[in-house]
C-alpha cells in the first residue's frame, strides 16, 4: 500500500517536472522512494503502520575491518552511526533490541572488541527516537578553532591529550594567548593509498608542444608587452636561486602572480591579480604617479623595472592566489628590507 503511495508520488513528480522543469521535487521523492525500497521493511498491523529495517539477504555485513589503519574516532563512528541507524528504522523496541544484537555479532566478527561496541549501542538505546527523527534543527555554529592538520598514521600519539596537557605552556606567552585562545583541533589528513598513488583525478595535458614561460603579444603600443620579460625563467637577486615558470603568461593573462624587477638597484616585487594582468600594470603606473604605496615611492627613486607573469591562475580564488602569492614572496625573498614587499609575515600558513 505504502509503497504505491509512493509510485504514485513519483510519477506525479516526474509529470511536475516535465510540466514545470523543477528538478529538486523529483529528486526528493525518488530519494525517499529507493531509502524506503532499500533500507526500510513497513507493515500494517491492527490498523498502525510499523517500520522494521530491511536487509537485502546478499547483504554480508562487511564493514571495515577493525585491523584496517583507520583512526578509531572512524572505527567509533561506524558502530555508532550503525547503532543510530537501527534505532532511527526500526519503530518496535524490541525489534530494535533484537537489531541490537545482530549488530553486536556482526562486528565482533569483523573484530571489534565489546569495549567498542557495547558503549556505541548504549549510547544510542539511551537517545529518544523521537528526537532523532525530528532531527538536530538549525545548527548554532561553534567558534573556529586553529587546525594543527597531520598526516594519519597508526603510529601517531594520542596528539589531543598531548595539547591539553601541555597547553598550557603556550598560555604563558601573551603573544600565543592572542593567536591560540583555545587548543587548536587536531585534523587528520588522509595519507598517501594505492589509488592516489596510481590515479590521477586531472587530467595532465600534452605539454610537450605549449611554449611555457612569459609573452609579449603586442610590439607597440602597449605599455605591458613593453616592459614584459619574455622567458621562461625568473633570477631570484636575493638568494641567487633561479626557477622556471610552468605557465603561459601574457599582459592579457587573467589570474596571475606576477614579479616586478627593479632594474636599478635589483629589489624585487612578487604581486597577484584576479584581473587581466596589463589593468594591473596599469594601476602600478598610478601608484608610481602618486608615491602611495611601498611600490609607488620605489619607483619614485629607481626609475626602470621589468615585469615577468611567475605563475598564471585562472579561476583561483583570492585567498588561492595570495597563498601562491607568499610562496613566490619566500622563494625569491622579496621581503623588504631585501626587497619592496611588505607583506604581514603572520599570514603564512
Ligand atoms: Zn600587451
Ligand atoms: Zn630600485
Amino acid at each position: 500500500m505504502y509503497f504505491i503511495v509512493f509510485s504514485l508520488l513519483v510519477v506525479l513528480a516526474v509529470y511536475r517536472f516535465r510540466l514545470t522543469g523543477r528538478s529538486s521535487v523529483i529528486y526528493t521523492y525518488i530519494y525517499i522512494y529507493i531509502y524506503i525500497c532499500i533500507y526500510i521493511k513497513i507493515k500494517l498491523e491492527g490498523g498502525v503502520l510499523t517500520t522494521d529495517l530491511y536487509t537485502k539477504p546478499s547483504n554480508l555485513n562487511l564493514y571495515l575491518h577493525y585491523d584496517s589503519y583507520h583512526s578509531n574516532c572512524t572505527k567509533k563512528g561506524i558502530v555508532f552511526s550503525q547503532a543510530l541507524r537501527v534505532k532511527m528504522i526500526c519503530s518496535d523496541p524490541e525489534k530494535t533490541q533484537q537489531h541490537f544484537g545482530e549488530l553486536r555479532s556482526n562486528f565482533q566478527d569483523r573484530g571489534y572488541p565489546s569495549s567498542i561496541v557495547d558503549p556505541a549501542c548504549e549510547r544510542v538505546q539511551n537517545l529518544s527516537r523521537e528526537d532523532l527523527l525530528a532531527g538536530k534543527g538549525r545548527r548554532t555554529r561553534k567558534p573556529v578553532r586553529a587546525p594543527l592538520v597531520v598526516t594519519r598514521n597508526p603510529r601517531l600519539p594520542n596528539l589531543r591529550s598531548i595539547i591539553n596537557k601541555y597547553f598550557h605552556i603556550l598560555q604563558l606567552s601573551p603573544n600565543l594567548m592572542n593567536v591560540l585562545s583555545s587548543p587548536p583541533q587536531v585534523i587528520y589528513r588522509q595519507p598517501r593509498n594505492l589509488q592516489s598513488h596510481l590515479v590521477r583525478a586531472k587530467l595532465v595535458e600534452n605539454v610537450k608542444n605549449v611554449h611555457k614561460g612569459c609573452y609579449k603579444t603586442h610590439f607597440k603600443n602597449c605599455v605591458t608587452c613593453n616592459v614584459l620579460q619574455e622567458t621562461d625563467r625568473v633570477y631570484s637577486n636575493a638568494t641567487g636561486e633561479t626557477f622556471t615558470i610552468f605557465s603561459t603568461i601574457t599582459c592579457m593573462s587573467v589570474g596571475v602572480v606576477y614579479l616586478i624587477n627593479c632594474k636599478d638597484c635589483g629589489k624585487q616585487y612578487v604581486g597577484e591579480t584576479g584581473g587581466e594582468l596589463r589593468v594591473r600594470h596599469r594601476g602600478h603606473r598610478q601608484e608610481i604617479r602618486k608615491g602611495n604605496t611601498p611600490l609607488g615611492q620605489h619607483f619614485q627613486i629607481c626609475k626602470n623595472f621589468d615585469l615577468i607573469g611567475l605563475q598564471s591562475l585562472v579561476n583561483a580564488s583570492k585567498q588561492k592566489r595570495e597563498a601562491i602569492e607568499l610562496r613566490w614572496i619566500y622563494r625569491l625573498g622579496s621581503l623588504s628590507p631585501v626587497g619592496i614587499n611588505v607583506k604581514d609575515v603572520r599570514t603564512v600558513s
